[in-house]
Formats: structure tokens, C-alpha cells, sequence
């Protein structure tokens, strides 16, 4: 198979971790060795698996950096998949760069914006390198159609996150929610005091 980066992205529930699984099972039927990562922020249920919201999972390993990836690879590592790509810093770009270079396919699930509707992380230029781009919807929270494109943060007291908070609240009880871009909820967004001064 020619050498390629594909990138799965969209907001939280939209099913990206279940589409890793998918193509995690195609390589083991078709016998291809695939090392599978996650970012070690990524706590839920465990860390040793990358797992979805319906349950889905694949073992995998923590990691915290891109460079961690290169020294797990081997000589027979024909594919790397690799989670949550969005926490990891741009370090990652230029390590996926090396992988695609050495002839090792890479598939990196990500969201595409944080809980500002900004893009996350490294995930812009991932997109702009990718050959493939898989871009999924969850349902939205409100209007109940498969439309969200957004992941809404939510405050412990259920009030919208307000653009002003920081990007990324270890133990935090806030909440999330995927939401289509109408009610993606974003108090203090600085787009919307430039739209007020109109
Ligand atoms: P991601 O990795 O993109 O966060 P997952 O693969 O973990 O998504 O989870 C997708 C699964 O989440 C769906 O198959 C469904 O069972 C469940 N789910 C929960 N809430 C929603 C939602 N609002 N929209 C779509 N799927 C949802
Ligand atoms: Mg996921």
C-alpha cells in the first residue's frame, strides 16, 4: 500500500476512537502490524486502551510525547495509530513527518477544534498533511440532529464555559457535550463582542 496520513476528526462523541477500532480490526484480519498510542491525559476507564464512548476498545500505549512514539517503533511496524492527537505538542508533526518518510502508514484520531471552536493543538497541520481525512458528527445535545460539529464545555453548575477559560483543566468536574455550530454555547467569545460593536 502507498505510504499515507489519515486524519479522524470532529468534536467529542462523533465516533472517532470507534473508527480507529474499525480500522484496528481490518489490520489484525489482514495480518498487519499496527502500534497503537494514547495520550497519557486521556484517563478514561484506564490507561492502557484507547476506548470509545460505546465501549469499543483496543489496547494501546500511554504516552506523553512524540518522541516516545519513535522509540517504540520497529523494523516490522507497518502502521501507527495514534489517539487523542490533539494534546500532544507540535513536536508530534515532525515525528508523524519521520514515520510517513520511513514508510509507515499513520492514522491520527484527534478533535478538530477545542471548546472554543479553535483549532486544537497540532491537529490544523495534521489536516493539512493528511492524504485521507475522515471528518465525523456527533448528535447534537439540543436540537437532537446528526449535526454537532462543536464540543461544548460545561461548568460544574451546567453553565456554558466562557471562552476565558483555560484550554485544558486536569481533574476539573466540568462536563462536555457535542453540539451542532447554532447552539454551541461560547459567553465572552471575542467574535461576538466584535459582532456587538456593529
Ligand atoms: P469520540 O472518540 O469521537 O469521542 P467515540 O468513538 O468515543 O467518539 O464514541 C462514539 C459513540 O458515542 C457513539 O457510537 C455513541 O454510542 C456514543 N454517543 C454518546 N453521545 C453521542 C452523541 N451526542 N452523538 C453521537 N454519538 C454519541
Ligand atoms: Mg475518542
Amino acid at each position: 500500500m502507498n505510504t499515507s496520513l489519515t486524519v479522524i476528526t470532529g468534536p467529542m462523541f462523533s465516533g472517532k476512537s470507534e473508527e480507529l477500532v474499525r480500522h484496528l480490526r481490518r489490520y489484525a484480519i489482514a495480518n498487519i502490524p499496527a502500534k497503537v498510542f494514547n495520550h497519557a491525559l486521556d484517563i478514561r476507564y484506564g490507561k492502557k486502551k484507547i476506548i470509545s464512548h460505546s465501549k469499543e476498545s483496543w489496547d494501546s500505549i500511554p504516552i506523553k510525547t512524540g518522541a516516545q512514539i519513535l522509540s517504540q517503533i520497529t523494523a516490522d511496524t507497518k502502521v501507527v495509530v495514534i489517539d487523542e492527537v490533539q494534546f500532544f505538542n507540535e513536536d508530534v508533526i515532525m515525528v508523524i513527518s519521520h514515520m510517513l518518510y520511513r514508510n509507515i502508514n499513520v492514522i491520527a484520531a484527534g478533535l478538530d477544534t477545542d471548546f472554543r471552536g479553535e483549532p486544537f493543538g497540532p491537529i490544523g497541520s495534521l489536516l493539512c498533511m493528511a492524504e485521507k481525512i475522515i471528518k465525523l458528527k456527533a448528535v447534537c445535545s439540543v436540537c437532537h440532529e446528526w449535526n454537532a460539529t462543536r464540543t461544548q464545555r460545561l461548568l460544574n453548575n451546567g453553565e456554558p464555559a466562557p471562552y476565558t477559560d483555560p484550554l485544558i483543566k486536569v481533574g476539573a468536574l466540568d462536563s462536555y457535550q457535542a453540539r451542532c455550530h447554532s447552539h454551541h454555547d461560547l459567553p465572552e467569545a471575542p467574535f461576538n463582542t466584535i459582532l456587538q460593536k456593529k
